[in-house]
């Protein structure tokens, strides 16, 4: 296969890096917005996750901030986008080598998020690819060989794009207490039932779905009795049903209510063992966890750059607004809160990483909550100052940081909110 040139540069770095935190740092580049050097330039991010960056940079350079704001406006899929992308290799960027990933890590992929959003496309951006990345984490893991030959390849070159299926209107986060049903038939299942909020539905040829394969009343916990599949989305099917949602921002990407009945799907669609799928999802949720941080990260850098140009040459009173430290500090305050945040993701993002099995799982689990939650807070909090910062002109589309302020809450709420963060932490620290 004739790879990308920073696929190559990545590949061939990880021969000599891989698992061997902060190695190859480069301290002379730059990491800051501006070209200015921030904290992290002293703390290590290792050569990979720089050549990502690099990369995804490159790419995303190709698609500016109107672009973002007109797909916004008209709620128009960014595909070209997504191809960009998928053209390059870097939907599988943490997906096995053997089906023409790159098998780098976590860490690598959240660079790849971060970017992203920094770039200006926002969390729109992210959503657009973010399910092919870390939805497919469970699929490479349990799935069949079968499976995954047919499947990564074309996700990983974008003739098939993934969304994923958890949420359910009548059970929210009480994920255990899902209610749509696979039931068996000779050929393989029936689903019938309905999800919420499922983001890139309507452009999403699969779909990793979690349903039940034994009803709740029939399993002694709760954890017991679901399963996880990879179906096809198949629009002419009299038994599915999609309904966009009206949502507040990132409406470029759309988010759906899906309605099953009597849905059929082949028996080669479960991935890994029937009612084994509570366990299957676990391994997803830690790496979702630090790609959302990452997503909230650059997000709040992208406002503080725009904040930071802003306040220098916006002039009233006779000096730049910035001159004002009313105006300054709010926006160092929320730089300090991110650089926080940004260690606390890498970190949870290099224990994901780097776990051989020796760090207990709930360690990896409250580092990975704690820093989507810092992270989504640092990003609210610097997207609220970046609007007030630019006086009237923030609540103008055109300098775009209405439309980050609009899709920063989204890493509050999704996947999984602050409060079940709060909860989590306190019952792991045994502060509950
Ligand atoms: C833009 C967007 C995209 C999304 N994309 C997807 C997707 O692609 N696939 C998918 O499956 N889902 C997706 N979701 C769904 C998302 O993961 C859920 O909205 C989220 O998990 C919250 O669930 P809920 O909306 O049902 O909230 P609910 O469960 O109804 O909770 C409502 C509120 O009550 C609080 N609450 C509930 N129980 C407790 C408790 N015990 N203690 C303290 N507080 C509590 C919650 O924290 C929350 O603030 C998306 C959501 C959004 C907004």
């Amino acid at each position: 296969m004739n790879r990308p040139r920073w696929q190559r540069l990545v590949r061939s770095r990880i021969i000599s890096s891989r698992h061997i935190p902060c190695a190859g740092v480069s301290p002379a580049r730059a990491f800051s917005m501006s070209g200015r050097r921030g904290l992290m330039d002293t703390t290590g991010f290792s050569e990979d996750q720089l050549t990502v960056r690099e990369a995804i940079s490159q790419i995303c350079a190709n698609f500016p901030n109107t672009y973002w704001q007109e797909r916004d406006q008209q709620e128009k899929d960014p595909k070209e986008f997504h191809a960009a992308l998928a053209k390059d290799g870097w939907l599988g960027i943490a997906l096995p080598e053997s089906f023409g990933g790159a098998g780098l890590g976590i860490s690598e992929a959240t660079m790849m998020m971060q970017t992203i959003t920094q770039s200006g496309a926002g969390i729109a951006g992210a959503q657009a690819i973010h399910a092919n990345v870390y939805a497919t984490q469970p699929l490479a893991r349990f799935g069949t060989q079968e499976q995954l030959e047919t499947t990564i390849p074309h996700i990983i070159n974008g003739t098939w794009r993934t969304c994923f299926g958890v949420t359910e209107p009548n059970t929210g986060l009480d994920t255990l207490r899902l209610k749509t049903l696979a039931t068996k038939t000779p050929d393989g299942y029936s689903v019938s039932g309905q999800k919420i909020w499922i983001t890139c539905a309507q452009v999403a040829s699969k779909m990793i779905l979690l349903a039940r394969t034994t009803p709740l009343g029939e399993v002694k916990k709760p954890t017991e009795g679901l399963s996880m599949f990879c179906i096809d989305i198949d629009r002419n099917h009299p038994g599915l049903d999609l309904r966009k949602i009206k949502k507040m921002g990132g409406r470029a990407v759309d988010a759906n209510e899906v309605f099953f009945d009597n849905y059929q799907i082949p028996a080669n669609t479960l991935i890994g063992q029937e009612n084994q799928g509570f366990k299957i999802i676990l391994h997803g949720m830690n790496a979702e966890r630090c790609l959302l941080a990452g997503e909230a990260l650059g997000l709040g850098y992208a406002a503080l750059e725009k904040a930071s140009q802003y306040a220098r040459e916006r002039v009233v009173f006779g000096r730049a607004i910035g001159q004002n430290q009313g105006v300054a500090h709010p926006l160092a305050d929320a730089y300090m809160k991110l650089e926080a945040a940004k260690l606390a993701t890498y970190h949870a993002a290099r224990l994901y990483d780097t776990n051989d099995g020796s760090i207990p799982i709930h360690t990896v689990g409250v580092a990975c909550n704690s820093a989507k939650y810092l992270a989504a807070e640092a990003a609210f909090t610097a997207c609220e100052r970046a609007v007030l910062a630019h006086g009237g002109m923030g609540y103008a589309m055109e300098y775009d940081v209405e439309r980050y302020l609009r899709e920063c809450l989204v890493p509050r709420i999704a996947p999984v909110s602050r409060e079940m963060i709060l909860n989590y932490v306190s019952e792991k620290m045994n502060f509950a």
